[in-house]
């Protein structure tokens, strides 16, 4: 039996929740790991130790989903934002970028790749606010773009791809790069419409500071003589993402995370929760009598981001300070888009949903 309290339920966007266990387990390891004397803080990234933990790490995560043999897996620092700049500076050959806009995070992937490349929005969702995804058969793809860049989830406007566009269908040769920072291991990737993914893990999977970049083999070693030594994908992939110093603790955080996946039943498991706490919510959102709503097209809707509004905006910080005490944490909207987001990562149990969705009928009661 425990005694330990509940923890109020955490709905921030990012930085997010993470699962309790994992949270435990690195508290217990703090200042000794597995009888080595150090934390993993103050371990050598080269030494034995950490060496153990970075490489189980990256099966683990290779196993969760199922990274063909020809990808590489590399840990490295910058962040998303970083990597609307690493990727165009190792893959554009300075050439043509297309890039597919359909939210905040695709606007900013964009803006960024034009210092570096011919860069063109092929398709926008911005005249709808960024609500709906425009369809693949409607994008005005270039050829001969070196890739084409898409964010499978957008974790402002809350939508996100059903499915990863088949540029090969679209009768496009260029390699997909796919931004998936906010729904990575939610679900599982169509890895041979792959060419690149990416995905920062302060929204679902560990602390900030690390970056995923998923690679295929053939698109290494075309980097512009500009870009950094430490950003030139081939350089980290030859040095096993140890050409500097990665970020170890966050890699430490992650592979937690990993083994706590697979305990759980993995990414099949992790889709079949999403389903069910997002089917909850919009659930809700959709049968209020109008109190609340969210504006996402239905087949655009994503599973881990849900913003939605009050009718009254007025009521905003009583909805905010009230959750707050029914211990229901970073419900605020992004200031782009104002209201309300739920963010329901991997680590957000289903009754964590259940008690905003009450929270959200009695607060309507009160006020409706
Ligand atoms: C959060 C986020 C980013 C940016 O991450 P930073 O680590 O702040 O650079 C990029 N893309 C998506 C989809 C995100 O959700």
């Amino acid at each position: 039996m425990s005694t330990t309290p509940l923890r109020p339920y955490n709905f921030s966007a990012g930085p997010a929740v993470l699962p309790e266990a994992v949270l435990r387990t690195a508290a217990a390891e703090m200042l000794d790991w597995h009888g080595s004397g150090m934390g993993v803080m103050e371990m050598s990234h080269r030494g034995k130790e950490f060496t153990a933990i970075h490489a189980a790490a990256e099966q683990d995560l290779r196993d969760l989903l199922a990274v063909p043999a020809n990808f590489r897996i590399l840990f490295m620092q910058g962040g998303g934002l970083g990597e609307n700049a690493i990727v165009p500076m190792n893959l554009s050959r300075g050439g043509m970028v297309d890039v597919v806009v359909t939210g905040s995070w695709s606007k900013k992937s964009l803006k960024e790749a034009g210092r570096y490349a011919d860069a063109l929005a092929v398709a926008s969702n911005e005249a709808d606010h960024h609500t709906s995804l425009p369809a693949p058969a409607t994008w005005a793809l270039r050829d001969g773009a070196a890739y084409v860049h898409v964010c499978s989830n957008e974790t402002i406007d809350g939508v996100e791809m059903g499915e990863l566009p088949d540029l090969a269908a679209l009768g496009s040769r260029a390699p997909l790069v796919v931004d998936c920072s906010s729904h990575i291991l939610s679900r599982t990737i169509d890895w041979s419409r792959v060419g690149l993914a990416f995905a920062g893990a302060q929204k679902n999977i560990g602390p900030a500071g690390v970056t995923l970049v998923f690679v295929r083999e053939d698109l290494l070693g075309h980097a512009l003589s500009i870009c950094p030594s430490a950003f030139d994908y081939k350089t980290v992939a030859d040095n096993g993402s140890m050409f500097n110093t990665p970020p170890t603790y966050g890699i430490y955080i992650a592979g937690l995370v990993f083994q706590w996946l697979k305990s759980q039943g993995g990414v099949a498991e992790m889709e079949r929760r999403a389903i069910a706490k997002a089917d909850l919510l919009y659930g809700y959102l959709d049968n209020n009598g109008g109190f609340y709503r969210n504006r996402v097209a239905t087949q655009a809707r994503s599973r881990m981001n849900v913003p939605f509004f009050l009718a009254d905006d007025a009521l905003n910080d009583a909805f905010l300070s009230g959750a707050k005490d029914a211990g229901l944490l970073q419900l605020k909207g992004h200031k782009s888009v104002g209201g309300m987001r739920a963010s329901i990562y991997n680590a957000m149990p289903l009754e964590g949903v259940q008690a905003l969705v009450n929270y959200m009928q009695d607060f309507a009661r009160r006020h409706g």
